[in-house]
């Protein structure tokens, strides 16, 4: 046993979700598993296809997205999950998908109204999305930037990362994240059902309302509340 296997196969296991999920085509996208105590997370490597991956090509790096352990070299987005890695201190995966309602809405630079309870479920917020980043952060340490880009639109709207666990980066695409990587993807996949949903919503009715507050409130709580009577757990 290496002292990376477990986060190794953890990365792997959901970055394969990602096309079984739909929510990724040829090699887009990226999820980390993170190990707060060693202070490093496995990322799939740059440029491999899904169907190649394995547990021993996910590379190993730091929470400053320097290398530790691995032949290949990490995703191109790697400083992201990084940043948000060093400032985070409670999650423990990241998603990166370019799923096509979730970045659709990214393109349209709109946030995403909490029209229903499937929303609401999730979250009592708007789903964010973070200006286009500014030129001199595009020329500049670009993914690392992304990573500041996502904490700056949380902090200046008074979201918290552990409410909030999804985000879109204007002009670019979603990222997710959780307490797991498995966690991180499954938030991928409902923030692109929750994208879709409100994209059919304002075509059926272009004046459909926002949730009313009693409705967002009854949904959050019973999921996520001291008093959540959803689940079995
Ligand atoms: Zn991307």
């Amino acid at each position: 046993m290496g002292k990376y296997d477990e986060i190794k196969f953890a990365a792997c296991q959901a970055n394969l979700q990602l096309p079984v999920l739909g929510l990724v085509v040829f090699t887009f996208g990226n999820v980390s598993a993170a190990d707060r105590n060693q202070g490093v997370f496995a990322i799939k490597p740059s440029g491999v296809a899904y169907a190649e991956l394995s547990p021993e090509k996910m590379v190993v790096v730091d929470f400053d997205g320097q290398t530790v352990e691995g032949t290949f070299r990490p995703s191109s987005d790697t400083k992201t999950h990084a940043v948000l890695y060093n400032h985070w201190n409670k999650i423990g995966g990241i998603a990166h998908t370019h799923s096509t309602y979730a970045t659709a809405w990214a393109q349209a630079q709109r946030d995403i109204p909490v029209f229903g309870t499937t929303h609401a479920d999730h979250t009592t917020a708007d789903i964010p999305c973070a200006p286009p980043m500014s030129d001199e952060m595009i020329r500049g340490d670009y993914e690392l930037q992304t990573g500041f880009q996502i904490m700056n639109c949380l902090k200046e709207r008074q979201l918290s990362y552990e409410e909030v666990e999804m985000i879109l980066v204007g002009n670019h695409a979603p990222f997710t994240w959780a307490k797991t990587a498995e966690k991180a993807v499954y938030n991928s996949a409902v923030l692109e059902s929750i994208a879709q949903m409100a994209f059919l919503t304002e075509n059926i009715n272009p004046e459909a309302p926002r949730l009313k507050d009693s409705l967002i409130k009854k949904h959050y709580d019973r999921k996520h509340g001291p008093d959540s009577y959803y689940g079995q757990s």
